[in-house]
């Protein structure tokens, strides 16, 4: 069997066309991003999220702060945009510099304004199965699932990484839509024993190949959120050979990456309306 590969790139690309549309419809949209310091690989994500962002209208701000911000500084400007009516997302690029908070920063964030859903509140609406915001890839993985036509109820799903942007959130989504989810991390015993149980793998790890070609169950789809760059390219999580015994499998490049920053302007226009909402019901009162 050779894999159907799943085209991010041509999805994103129409989701994209689809929050355009949306900006167009509510006139004005506006994001805020923030970066502090000059970790390369964060600039990239800025730069793509500010490109994407503008090529659909909305109104991006992108607001670069030195290395040595103090966490007094940036809680204020984060506090400055949370008060903005201009704001209607608002993203604090992580990693943070080691003497910054990561978790005071993002309980500064708004939750009504958190477009990449790490906000306790908005994870904690996930975990109780009242999704509100939700971080981009996990939601760009569901699409994809979708628009494929991937059967999940009763499926066996299996999600490798546990982290709160990947892992924790995907494996809600699938056990919502009623997948046999289970999670493996650094300490599962027997990996493959897992992956080879799975019709619906999805690989958030962060090592090169860790899910070899043999992991992988004959007719499973595959999602591989790994991003990982070498001299020889761009690789995923996942031993591309995978590809002859999946039925789906995503690409590295052109898979879950470009879907994700889709999901984040997408999530950007659930914010705007969510708020324009929320005001009409407060100046009706
Ligand atoms: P992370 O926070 O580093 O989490 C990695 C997870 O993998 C952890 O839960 C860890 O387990 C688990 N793990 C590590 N070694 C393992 C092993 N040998 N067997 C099983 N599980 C193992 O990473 P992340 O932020 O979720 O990102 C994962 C990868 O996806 C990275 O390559 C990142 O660059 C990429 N990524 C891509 C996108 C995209 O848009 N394409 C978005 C986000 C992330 P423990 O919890 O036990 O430590």
């Amino acid at each position: 069997m050779t894999a159907t590969i799943i085209d991010g790139k041509a999805l994103a690309a129409k989701v994209r066309a689809e929050v355009a549309e949306q900006v167009a419809e509510l006139d004005h949209v506006g994001l805020a991003t923030v970066l502090v310091g000059d970790d390369p690989a964060s600039h990239v994500y800025i730069n793509l999220k500010q490109k994407a962002a503008q090529a659909a209208g909305i109104d991006a701000r992108d607001l670069k702060l030195p290395a040595d911000t103090s966490e007094e500084e940036l809680l204020a400007t984060v506090a400055e945009l949370n008060a903005d009516d201009g704001v209607d997302g608002l993203l604090v690029q992580l990693p943070l510099p080691a003497h910054l908070d990561e978790t005071t920063v993002i309980e500064a964030i708004a939750p009504e304004k958190d477009i990449d859903g790490i906000h306790p509140f908005n994870a904690g609406s996930l975990y109780l199965g009242r999704p509100r915001l939700v971080p981009g890839t996990p939601l760009g993985i569901m699409r994809m699932l979708d628009e494929y036509e991937i059967p999940l109820q009763g499926a066996n799903a299996v999600v490798v990484g546990r982290s709160a942007i990947v892992g924790k959130p995907i494996a809600q989504l699938l056990l919502a839509r009623h997948a046999t989810v289970t999670t493996c991390h650094s300490r599962t015993r027997d990996l493959r024993r897992h992956t080879l149980d799975a019709d619906v793998l999805v690989a958030a790890v962060g090592k090169l190949h860790l899910i070899a070609a043999d992991m992988v169950k004959e007719g499973a789809t595959v999602i591989d959120v790994g991003i990982h760059r070498t001299d020889d390219g761009l690789f995923g999580d996942v031993e591309p050979a995978a590809a002859e015994r999946a039925a789906f499998m995503t690409p590295v490049p052109g898979g879950v990456g470009p879907m994700t920053i889709a999901m984040v302007l997408q999530n950007t226009v659930a914010a705007a309306r969510d708020r324009r909402g929320a005001r009409v019901a407060r100046d009706a009162n």
